[in-house]
């Protein structure tokens, strides 16, 4: 019969690993933890590309320079992560139209504000409406141009700040860095668990961490967790810390017998998940403008969200001659459906339109699959901003023996990878609370006795 262990850890992402961590440091160090990939990191992940290493999920340390010091940035100090300050506020003034102009910047201020005074009543009115039901909104400008409708993009997409407070920003700072660092922003998360697996030369040897491990079947009860993986293999425990994505959870891919209780699905489904997906293009050499306020750019066309958000690796890899273009939602399905030449086609129809014919094609196209991805199907955590805590409340929530974790167990912080660490230490200490009043409640079971 297969030997049982204190808790099963599931996925080796950055809040699986804390997780696992706070339980070690606490001297339960038979746990197991399974993930169906070959690698840890999960949605902290590099790929080489073009002669550098990029970062197909986070990129970022969001969060920088604030009251509270953000523990991402702190792991980051600690090993030494090469980044570089980015500052997206200027793509507002490097707006294109499809003749190659660039919005005049008085314009483009003018459209920007617009958008987000509108942007602030219609949230204000979605308040007001989730209260009382009677109130009718006055009817808000809508976007129609595409320079409106490229602005209403980078809003809702990428500077909702601009909108409403996020705790990221009002905890942490509001600085952003991009993660330039060959080794990759995943080094942060290696060196995590370093503290307490086994590793030789780099390479993580222990045998509590299993890969290619997909758990397909969680069976739990009062006395304890039976865990199936697609291999046959099964793992018994006295708990379960849960940490795949909210698409993943919203997936058949985990069956669980008891099915989980009617408010748990429904949460469950409340919770959006943002596809979001860096486009990689390398080409021979630079056509885009540089320097300050040059990084970001953007396209403005007639169908929102169409390679609308662009960057330019300069300050990242100088020479790297590298562009990346961020696309969001059915745009992503969109593309992840088609082939990697039919949209390095269009991502060069839109450069011709920005910077003329005589451009040089790409030599490489690198086109991340998170949507399709079933340890993934997603990207991250979006609640509805009108949502209340209870949502968030419900998707944490344990379910007898099993705890649950990951970014969008995060309160304050999902959608993050710093949300994601501090998660699965949330996680992991409330299970820990448990753990010591069962022992208690068992030990005065035996003076009963
Ligand atoms: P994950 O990293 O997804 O870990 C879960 C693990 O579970 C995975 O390794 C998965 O393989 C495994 N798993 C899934 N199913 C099973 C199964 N059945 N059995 C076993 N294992 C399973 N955050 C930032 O802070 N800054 C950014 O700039 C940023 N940009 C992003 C860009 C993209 C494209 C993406 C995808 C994410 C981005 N994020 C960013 C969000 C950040 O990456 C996540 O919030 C964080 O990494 C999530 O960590 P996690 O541990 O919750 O989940």
């Amino acid at each position: 019969s297969p030997s049982r262990s204190s808790v099963i850890v599931i996925g080796a992402g950055v809040s699986g690993l804390s997780a696992a961590k706070v339980l070690v440091d606490n001297g339960i160090d038979d746990l197991v933890i399974l993930e169906a990939s070959d690698r840890i990191g999960g949605r902290v992940c590099k790929e080489n590309f073009g002669g550098v290493s990029v970062e197909l999920g986070a990129g970022w340390i969001v969060g920088v320079g604030g009251k509270e010091p953000n523990p991402v940035w702190e792991l980051a100090l600690k090993s030494s992560l090469r980044t570089c300050f980015s500052d997206y506020s200027n793509a507002r003034y490097n707006i294109y139209d499809r003749s190659g102009k660039i919005f005049p910047s008085g314009v483009a201020a003018d459209s920007y504000k617009k958008a987000v005074d509108s942007a602030i009543q219609k949230l204000r009115n979605q308040g007001e409406d989730a209260g009382d039901l009677s109130i009718v909104s006055e009817p808000l400008c809508t976007p129609k141009t595409p320079m409106e409708l490229a602005i209403d993009f980078i809003l809702h997409d990428f500077e909702m700040a601009e909108v409403e407070p996020i705790s990221t920003y009002l905890d942490f700072g509001e600085r952003e860095f991009l993660v330039a660092d060959e080794r990759g922003y995943e080094c942060l998360l290696y060196k995590m668990a370093e503290d307490f697996l086994f590793t030789s030369e780099g390479k993580i040897l222990d045998s509590r961490l299993k890969l290619n491990k997909v758990v397909r079947e969680i069976q739990h009860s009062r006395n304890g967790v039976t865990v199936t993986t697609e291999d046959g293999c099964i793992y018994e425990a006295n708990y379960v810390v849960l940490s795949v994505s909210i698409g993943v959870l919203q997936s058949d891919l985990i069956s669980f017998t008891p099915p989980l209780p009617g408010w748990k699905t429904e949460a469950i489904e409340k919770c959006d998940v943002m596809v979001y997906t860096k486009i990689f293009l390398k080409f021979p050499y630079k056509f885009w403008p540089c320097g300050p306020g040059k990084e970001f750019f953007i396209y403005a066309h007639e169908r929102r969200g169409y390679y609308t958000f662009w960057q330019n690796m300069e300050n990242a890899y100088p020479g790297s001659n590298i562009l990346v273009v961020t696309v969001t939602n059915g745009e992503s399905k969109r593309i992840e459906a088609q082939s990697d030449e039919e949209t390095m086609k269009e991502c060069i129809e839109v450069l011709r339109d920005m910077f003329g014919p005589d451009i040089p094609d790409a030599t490489d196209i690198l086109v991340p699959r998170w949507w399709s991805n079933r340890f993934q199907r997603g990207s991250y955590s979006n609640y509805p901003i009108i949502s209340d805590c209870q949502v968030v409340q419900n998707i944490k929530e344990p379910i007898g023996r099993i705890y649950f974790t990951g970014e969008h167990t995060s309160e304050r912080f999902n959608g993050y990878v710093h949300g994601g660490y501090l998660a699965g230490i949330d996680t992991s200490n409330a299970l820990l609370e448990e753990m010591r009043k069962d022992k208690e409640r068992k030990s005065d079971g035996q003076s009963f006795l």
